[in-house]
């Protein structure tokens, strides 16, 4: 069983980036939907953690109503996952500059529509630093409700405030994305040394890199790694060739694979019955 715990649900726009999803979706919603699928299947995931385009909600796409275009977000994410319930789970998009709304939608999607996490929070996209009270107060309902936070990291000050954020509320449970970042990631493994609470999922450019892998494997218990892949800004085929064709012993890739994510996901339903690689 192979668990993608980092992916987005984003089958259109984003013109000019280095990714090109007029390329890959074509079509109505339902039949955009249904190749974003297939990119799973074809790659032999099993269970996919889901959340939203983070620019649904930055402040030049939410039409003056970050609340709002927070909850459409979160929408397009239930939707998805009630069409694919066997494959997709859903976590909770937020946004710190609009609390309350955020706070509202974790309670609501969550006790409500079986959303299992958190995040990623992107904040990046959405403009706000990592260690903020607003993004405190989100890992604290968090905690409440016993589910992990995923938090993007590519920059020095990311690693630098997750230091102080989970010092502040060290009752989360916490997955720093992307190793740190593919220009970061060793200030992410050392982030990673320093707190061994942290999780951190695989997922972006920093494991086409060669060694970085490595080096999380070798720092990094293999209890703390997390397989992610970050579709559809990267295709999933990149990330299971790796992880598939690194030597460690079965014991750990069976943990990266799905085992941590189901310790950590509580509220994640396996794929099936079965838990064979
Ligand atoms: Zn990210």
């Amino acid at each position: 069983m192979l668990v993608d715990v980092h992916a987005h649900l984003m089958l259109e726009g984003h013109e000019g980036q280095l990714y090109s999803l007029a390329d890959m979706f074509r079509g109505s919603g339902r039949e955009k939907l249904a190749q974003f699928v297939e990119y799973f299947r074809r790659a032999g995931i099993d269970r996919v953690i889901l959340c939203s385009d983070p620019d649904l909600f930055i402040p030049k796409n939410d039409g003056g109503d970050p609340a709002g275009s927070l909850k459409r977000a979160n929408d397009t994410v239930a939707e998805a996952c009630a069409r694919y319930p066997d494959l997709f789970a859903g976590s909770v998009m937020v946004n710190p500059l609009a609390l309350d709304a955020s706070l509202r939608e974790i309670e609501e999607r969550l006790e409500k529509q079986g959303f299992v996490g958190v995040g990623e929070i992107c904040q990046y996209r959405t403009g706000h630093g990592t260690d903020t009270e607003g993004m405190r107060e989100i890992l604290r309902a968090a905690a409440r409700l016993d589910v992990p936070v995923n938090i993007h990291s590519s920059l020095p000050t990311h690693t630098q405030e997750l230091a102080t954020l989970m010092r502040a509320v060290p009752e989360a449970t916490v997955i720093m994305a992307h190793i740190g970042g593919s220009n970061n990631w060793r200030n992410g493994i050392k982030l990673a040394e320093e707190f061994p609470e942290l999780y951190v999922d695989l997922s972006g450019i920093t494991v086409q890199y060669a060694g970085t892998f490595e080096a999380a494997l070798a720092r990094i218990s293999h209890e703390r790694l997390l397989f992610g892949v970050d579709f559809p800004l990267i295709q999933p085929e990149s990330m299971t060739g790796p992880f598939f064709a690194a030597r460690m012993p079965e014991a750990s890739r069976r943990a990266i694979a799905y085992e941590n994510a189901l310790r950590i996901y509580k509220r994640l339903v396996p794929a099936g019955a079965h838990c064979a690689m």
